[in-house]
């Protein structure tokens, strides 16, 4: 891909995006790979809410791994990345919206910043910061899942439980990918919107 190489003095902000098991976090460890292999300084973030797997890797479901740093929130980043060229950040729509200064922050000081993270939510909504981190990146890659009901591409990150929250940490045994056709949102399943 073109911003593997090239750009030299100048940061910009890449934002990797898509369902659950759609390959996010693959995607974001295969470019952080390319950059060390590069003798370029990598630094890794994840929000403190991820549990999964593992404290302190960022672990994708295909078990990649590579070393993460967990920070409590977004603006504690800049000064632990001040010597990085690259900085990646994963899981990035549980930041809250100073996400979006941090990484322009970033960019502007000359680094390359990698942010993966959900585009929507469980009901099919916007997620946390990731929006606006779209209308500000240079690059944009959306990446899709595979539908298990149908095996269209997969946009959505479908529920199986009736649990509510806009955050409920799981992998396949509370979300499936679907596609359009496929994807119920949940206030068609029932209708009441109090967790909204
Ligand atoms: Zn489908």
């Amino acid at each position: 891909m073109m911003f593997d190489i090239v750009h030299k003095h100048t940061g910009w902000i890449e934002v990797i995006c898509g369902s659950m098991f759609s390959g996010k976090t693959e995607e974001l460890i295969r470019r952080l790979k390319r950059a060390e292999i590069a003798r370029q300084k990598v630094k890794i973030f994840k929000p403190k809410i991820d549990k999964r797997f593992s404290d302190t890797d960022i672990v994708s479901h295909s078990e990649q791994k590579i070393s993460s740093q967990v920070v409590n929130g977004a603006k504690k980043i800049i000064s632990l990345a001040l010597e990085a060229h690259v900085v990646g950040i994963d899981e990035s729509q549980f930041f809250k919206s100073d996400l979006i200064d941090v990484c322009n922050t970033m960019a502007n000081m000359g680094k390359r910043v990698i942010v993966a993270g959900l585009d929507m939510d469980y009901k099919g909504e916007p997620f946390g910061p990731i929006p606006k981190l779209l209308s500000i990146a240079e690059y944009i890659t959306k990446t899709h899942a595979i539908c298990v009901v149908c095996g269209n591409p997969a946009n959505y990150t479908y529920r199986t439980t009736d649990e509510k929250g806009q955050v409920l940490l799981g992998a396949s045994d509370k979300y499936e990918a679907r596609c359009r056709n496929c994807y119920i949102p949940p206030v068609k399943k029932k209708s009441s919107r109090e967790d909204k």
